[in-house]
């Protein structure tokens, strides 16, 4: 398994990166061919096992049938392998779509020829030798060295401390731009290793949504920040993807046309999501900026393991089911959680059951009291509250006391502060709670 924030969790993974040049290309090329011939025998191995045997083969069963051949031999055994575990997680990932009703999913394809596929070297696929990365090849192949700038392995941290860490995972990237190879980037991936966090201190909940995320502090505060730019420009990508999707499908696969669409189709998604990924670090940075400045030790999300997100909201049609999942909260907590992480505070995800039909101030249970347009309405006490900042305060009270029903709030509220995205300066800037 790759080392990852799923494998590590209290680990400080960071990944940096060094362009190296085009100089480099005829080295890593044969290397980065036979990674793509093992990808297109795995493609080709698994269709005609699910052809005949009506099912999908087993990572073991691909590993050990590649074995013996000639692209196999070019790479490092460990990085061999992990192109059938990416393929692998692939289909996975497709089967997962399919069941979930995602019928215009394609199972991951076959690649051009040519294509440079990215090489992963593992822990036991490379040496250390000073300043420089010995990247090996399989036995009897003279491994590739590559010098580093001097601080390859130091990252520094928000609070200006510097910390030295240890490459755990290394791979080299090709940057294509219009079918052109623009350059070879070296991804390193350092283990810094557990870091200081604060064991004392506030503790703050968050409640993901589409429009709005909310958060309550055990210190009173409350803040709504809009994301309606983000959830436009998400639902915009999606709108994007269909119409290539409809165009294409009218048009000869491979042929001319077909393939000018999806150089198209790609070269404008790329330009969607750079905004879009910008977007979701400003978020969660500004997440981990409070957080750091207020003190918190704990930082609260929900657990999307827990339940449905269709079903917490009550809407279950498939349209609602859509416009819920468009939004990447996985990915929002993975920067959100290496981001606290490196300013002291921990993540911990919690169960979100009744936080959103549950009044946060006297603890009475009603889910029609969440009213249309996102308030809360309290039939028991009268508060009146944007629903997001009830869900955000009961999932605070649900980690403080277990439980956030039958129980009244231990703390009165300040007033709520309001951020929302502004185009000029891009960032997320506080607002007058009038705006939203
Ligand atoms: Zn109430």
């Amino acid at each position: 398994m790759a080392w990852s924030d799923k494998s590590h969790p209290h680990r400080l993974l960071l990944t940096k990166q060094f362009p190296l040049g085009l100089e480099v290309l005829p080295v890593f090329q044969p290397v980065m061919r036979a990674a793509n011939r093992i990808w297109n025998s795995c493609v080709w191995h698994s269709r005609e096992t699910f052809r005949q045997e009506n099912r999908w083969p087993t990572e073991a069963e691909l590993k050990a049938k590649f074995k013996s051949f000639a692209a196999w031999k070019e790479l490092h055994s460990q990085s061999a392998q992990a192109v059938v575990e990416e393929y692998f997680e692939a289909v996975s990932a497709y089967r997962k779509h399919r069941e979930n009703g995602h019928l215009e999913m394609n199972s991951p394809g076959f690649k051009p020829k040519n294509h440079l596929r990215t090489v992963t070297w593992k822990r036991q696929g490379f040496d250390v030798d000073g300043s420089a990365l010995v990247l090996k090849l399989s036995r009897g192949k003279e491994p590739v060295k590559v010098a580093l700038p001097e601080g390859w392995n130091v990252v520094v941290l928000p609070d200006g401390t510097e910390v030295k860490g240890v490459p755990v995972e290394v791979k080299v990237k090709a940057v294509v731009r219009r079918r052109e190879v623009e350059n070879l980037v070296l991804h390193v991936t350092l283990d810094l290793g557990v870091v200081p966090v604060n064991q004392v201190g506030a503790v703050s909940a968050y409640d993901y949504n589409s429009a709005t995320f909310a958060r309550a502090v055990s210190s009173g505060r409350l803040d709504l920040f809009v994301c309606r730019e983000l959830l436009s420009l998400v639902q915009y990508r999606n709108k994007t993807i269909a119409g290539f999707q409809e165009k294409m499908s009218r048009l000869k696969e491979g042929s001319r046309r077909w393939r000018r669409c999806l150089s198209a189709k790609i070269r404008k998604l790329k330009k969607l999501d750079r905004r879009i990924r910008q977007m979701e670090h400003s978020l969660t940075k500004l997440f981990a900026e409070l957080d750091g400045a207020e003190g918190v030790a704990f930082a609260v999300v929900g657990d999307l393991t827990d339940l449905r997100r269709s079903a917490r909201t009550g809407m279950k049609s498939r349209k609602a089911t859509q416009k819920i999942n468009q939004m990447a909260y996985d990915r929002l907590r993975q920067e959100q959680r290496y981001k606290n992480l490196v300013r002291g505070v921990q993540t911990d995800p919690w169960t979100e059951r009744n936080t959103s039909s549950t009044c946060c101030l006297c603890g009475a249970r009603n889910p029609a009291w969440r009213r249309h347009r996102g308030l809360w309405v309290c039939g028991e006490c009268g508060l009146v509250l944007q629903a997001d900042l009830n869900g955000a305060a009961n999932l605070l009270k649900q980690y403080l006391f277990g439980a956030c029903r039958n129980r009244a709030l231990s703390f009165t509220f300040r007033e709520v502060r309001v951020w929302r995205w502004d185009g000029k300066l891009n960032r997320f800037v506080q607002v007058s709670p009038r705006a939203a």
